[in-house]
């Protein structure tokens, strides 16, 4: 028998949040954000189930090619743009959409021989100090690009550093409107947080990615509740032991776990080698034998310990969800000062995955 972890996707709950993400921005295309594999669940499992989308956004050529050769004939941008001269070959080639965020990348298309045009996103600096040209410099760069008869279209683009908070986007909507001032064309803007939260940001194209999964893009669930996203990814497995501890006992490594009081304990088949966060504390929640419980103890490479005084019942061969239909990836996440982008995107390779 394999072992009895696995990750399973609910891949009409993908197509349903992809109709979610309509509802929110109605006059706008949406580039589905498929980067780090999906977001860990998979880019060949679930881009048919998202090809609802205007475009695929992802940041790796090697995913924006196996996309192109499993038959998606729609926009593809590289959201990181190429990374030498030589990649715009494959641009051309497989008729990517690409940003363009530094002068070296300008130098090397007036350079290129390409087939076609290219379309740009032109990224703008407008605050969050990642990638992208100065705001002041913005109408001087769209010009030099729209000089060059290898480009093609250009989309002003931008990504907010704080959509999520109550500091929101209002100062680099600022920015970007002044940088833009003058220039014609398309824009394109909101990420997650700002497709839910600021409509005013939708402008042509957004660009979700986490909501896509159905995680919060602020890390809280709350936040999501009653946007009627569901989550994609169930990740399961299995009770495969239980110890009795009696007052005093320890658990685990670094034995930083102690009980207080006789407790029923169970040992799960999950541990950090299958993505799950080693710096979750006890007191981590997951949910076993249909009830809500805790983590003790260090996690594990492979295994973690969870307390069964909620759950009598429970035995080897009881199931445990992680994260996902029952239990929130965000409300995990949370326990261990983190986000849901980075458990599920963090899935291991050895980690079974099975569609429902
Ligand atoms: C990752 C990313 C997104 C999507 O972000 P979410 O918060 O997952 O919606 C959008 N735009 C850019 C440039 C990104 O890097």
């Amino acid at each position: 028998m394999p072992r009895p972890i696995s990750a399973t996707l609910s891949l009409s709950a993908l197509s349903h949040n992809l109709d979610v993400i309509r509802r929110f921005a109605p006059n706008s295309k949406v580039w589905a954000v498929v980067k780090a594999n999906g977001y860990g669940h998979g880019i060949s499992r679930i881009w048919k189930h998202l090809s609802g989308a205007d475009g695929f956004a992802l940041l790796d050529f090697k995913e924006a090619i196996l996309l192109r050769e499993a038959g998606w004939e729609g926009p593809i941008l590289l959201l990181e743009g190429f990374f030498s001269a030589s990649d715009l070959t494959a641009v051309d080639r497989y008729r990517l959409t690409t940003s363009v965020h530094s002068d070296w990348q300008i130098a090397a298309l007036a350079e290129a021989q390409l087939s076609q045009p290219v379309n740009i996103y032109l990224k703008v600096n407008s605050g969050m100090n990642r990638l992208g040209f100065a705001p002041e410099r913005i109408r001087e760069i769209w010009q030099q690009l729209h000089a060059l008869k290898q480009v093609g279209e250009i989309t002003l683009m931008s990504h907010f550093a704080t959509a999520d908070s109550t500091e929101g986007v209002d100062t680099q909507v600022a920015v970007i409107t002044q940088a833009g001032e003058g220039i014609s064309g398309p824009r394109s803007l909101a990420n997650s947080a700002a497709t839910l939260w600021h409509p005013s940001t939708h402008h042509d194209w957004v660009r979700p990615g986490i909501i896509l999964y159905g995680a919060s893009p602020s890390g809280q669930w709350q936040d999501i509740a009653t946007t009627g996203l569901q989550p994609v990814m169930t990740l399961s497995s299995e009770l495969i032991g239980i110890q009795h501890l009696h007052p005093g006992d320890r658990v685990g490594y670094g034995a930083r776990y102690t009980a207080l009081q006789p407790q029923r304990i169970g040992v799960v088949a999950c541990g950090y080698a299958d993505g799950y966060p080693r710096h979750a504390p006890s007191g981590t929640p997951v949910w076993v034998d249909g009830v809500r419980t805790v983590t003790v103890g260090t996690v594990s490479m492979d295994m973690l310990a969870v307390d069964l005084t909620p759950c009598p019942q429970a035995q080897i061969g009881t199931p445990v969800e992680l994260w996902g239909k029952n239990l929130p990836v965000d409300d995990v996440a949370a326990a261990c000062g983190t986000l849901g982008y980075e458990l599920l995107s963090a899935l291991a390779p050895r980690v079974p995955v099975t569609t429902a």
